[in-house]
């Protein structure tokens, strides 16, 4: 029996589950949680090293590996999840000695509020503090029970604080992302009135009273109104929750309601982020280039592609070796399924991508390799290795490393 595990499986990181495990699997988990079993599952993976679909080990594969990708003129390494912190930084090391462009898998998704954070500043607290002073809460377009399980019980509605008493519940709607019930306070908007409604709320607490408003927005006044009740206000959102139907511009007036809230009470805005450890992907990012994602070292020197997609720019931008660091399963892009560019997979179910040309099965940071990860708020947490597998992602990547750093040596200067 473990305790006080840690688990990737949302960006909650909670540090207090207790495993059971029986014959070399993982038996039982608890306290219950749909998203934390599923990503435990019975922690079996594959433990297979394939090179052009031909079981080899470990030091062949390594070495077809850095063939590959120190043969490319532009090679990309993408962070994907679950990986420790230790892994990611070896990764963002491989990227430099390549000169490859290096990525995370959610800048797509999470970008967004990056950029505008960048730009415009954003007041953030950590879960701590929003479990012990947030006496007000405003889900904006997310339910967290659905994707992030345990953040109502362990923070935005934990029972027990050390600063608050009870806590009030704003609940808004925007098309099909609903906010939780009940709510002291709930409203619907239509995706087109998304942006309109956080306009109104700002016009509000700066004290401009909005003239006739169509009925649908009208809720958007009370909802300023009963925000201005609180002392300490935290506002809910999902980082993650880009795509059809959502407004990009939600995250930018959702960081100006934030600061603007910052005047008449104390606010924080809490982005939640899904699992794996993406949030260690962009701080050892930043800590190690200056930038949290899309860094290319291709002029020897960390450069920020800050306005390029992600991995969507992977089919047209002239990639030509790809090195996954990390689990593969979330990158569901047509340029890596389809094989088109060759690619190297290190991490996690390497083995299951079709058509990498290189695959090296690792286990999974926080379930077969201790380390650090990161909380979608940027704590720091100790991850566990709770069962055996016969290869660590920070090792194998340490070896490729080494192993480049080897051939750019042997090379005719
Ligand atoms: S809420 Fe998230 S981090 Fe917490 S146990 Fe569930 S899946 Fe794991």
């Amino acid at each position: 029996m473990l305790q006080s595990v840690t688990c990737l499986g949302c960006g909650c990181g909670c540090d207090d589950l207790t495993v059971r495990v029986r014959d070399g699997r993982i038996a039982e988990l608890s306290p219950p949680c749909p998203v934390a079993r599923q990503w435990f599952g019975d922690g079996s993976v594959p433990r297979e090293i394939r090179t052009d679909g031909q079981s080899t080990t470990v030091e062949q594969a390594v070495e077809a590996a850095a063939a590959l990708l120190s043969g490319a003129e532009h090679p990309v390494v993408i962070i994907a999840p679950d990986l420790t912190t230790r892994a990611q930084c070896i990764a963002i090391a491989v990227a430099d000695a390549l000169r490859a462009e290096v990525d995370g898998t959610t800048s797509d998704s999470a970008a967004a509020g990056m950029l505008v954070a960048q730009r415009r500043g954003r007041a953030a607290a950590s879960l701590g503090e929003i479990k012990n002073r947030a006496d007000m809460v405003l889900f904006w377009a997310v339910d967290p029970r659905e994707r992030y399980p345990r953040y109502l019980e362990r923070y935005a509605a934990a029972e027990s604080a050390t600063h608050v008493r009870s806590r009030r519940f704003v609940s808004v709607s925007v098309g099909d992302d609903r906010g939780p019930e009940p709510a002291e306070l709930a409203a619907q908007f239509a995706p087109g009135e998304e942006v309109d409604a956080l306009a109104i709320i700002q016009a509000t607490l700066r004290g401009r009273r909005p003239g006739e408003l169509p009925p649908r927005l009208q809720p958007a006044v009370a909802i300023a109104e009963r925000l201005l009740q609180g002392k300490y206000i935290a506002v809910v959102h999902d980082a993650e929750a880009l795509g059809a139907g959502r407004d990009p511009q939600r995250v930018e007036g959702l960081l100006a309601l934030t600061q603007l809230l910052n005047g008449p009470t104390r606010a924080a805005l809490s982005s939640l982020r899904a699992g794996g450890n993406r949030s260690g992907a962009e701080a050892a990012l930043t800590w190690q280039t200056g930038y949290p994602m899309r860094v290319s070292f291709r002029e020897g020197h960390p450069h920020y592609h800050a306005g390029r997609a992600g991995l969507e720019r992977l089919g047209s931008d002239g990639a030509d070796a790809l090195l996954v660091a990390g689990s593969v399963a979330p990158l569901d892009h047509p340029a890596l399924a389809l094989g088109r560019i060759p690619a190297v997979v290190i991490g996690p179910r390497a083995s299951a991508m079709a058509g990498a040309r290189v695959a090296i099965d690792t286990g999974v940071a926080g379930i077969h390799e201790a380390g650090t990860g990161y909380r979608m708020d940027e704590v720091p947490l100790p991850l566990t290795s709770l069962l055996e597998h016969p290869r660590g992602a920070a090792a194998t990547l340490g070896l490729l490393l080494s192993v480049l750093r080897r051939r750019a040596e042997a090379k005719p200067g």
